[in-house]
C-alpha cells in the first residue's frame, strides 16, 4: 500500500514538473508576442520595418500609429472614407475593408490596454525573476 502511494506522488511530482514548464513555455511566448513584438521601427500593423525619417515625416493627428508608408496610406484613406471621402481609385476599399480597419483598431486599442495591464507587468517580473535563477 506504501508503494502504490509512493507511486502516485512520484507521477504526481513529474506532472507538476511538466506543468510548470508548460507555464513558463507560455509566459516567454506570451512576453513575445506580445512585450517584444512591440519593438520600435516595425510597422505596427504589418511589420515591416521603417526608417525614423518615414515616421517624422507623418504628423502625429493624421496617424498615430507607428506605421510604414504603405499602411499609413490606408489608414488615411480609411479616415477620410469615414468622412465620406477617400481615394476612388482604391475601388477595393469597401465595406469589408472599412470593418477590417475598425476591428484592428479596437484589436490595437486592447493590446495597448493589455500591455499596460498589471498581470502582464507581474508575468514580466516573474519571468524574468525565473531568467536570472537560470
Ligand atoms: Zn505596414
Amino acid at each position: 500500500m506504501a508503494d502504490i502511494i509512493s507511486f502516485e506522488g512520484r507521477r504526481s511530482e513529474a506532472g507538476d514538473e511538466s506543468q510548470s514548464q508548460r507555464r513558463i513555455r507560455l509566459m516567454r511566448a506570451e512576453y513575445r508576442r506580445v512585450i517584444e513584438e512591440s519593438r520600435p521601427g516595425a510597422c505596427d500593423r504589418c511589420g515591416e520595418a521603417i526608417s525614423a525619417g518615414e515616421r517624422e515625416d507623418r504628423p502625429i493627428r493624421q496617424v498615430p500609429y507607428s506605421f510604414c508608408d504603405t499602411c499609413a496610406a490606408e489608414y488615411v484613406d480609411f479616415v477620410e472614407r469615414l468622412q465620406g471621402r477617400g481615394d476612388p481609385d482604391c475601388y477595393w476599399h469597401n465595406d469589408i475593408w472599412l470593418e477590417i480597419w475598425r476591428r484592428w483598431i479596437d484589436y490595437r486599442s486592447a493590446l495597448d490596454r493589455y500591455r499596460r495591464s498589471r498581470e502582464l507587468r507581474w508575468m514580466a517580473d516573474e519571468l524574468e525573476g525565473l531568467t536570472s535563477d537560470e
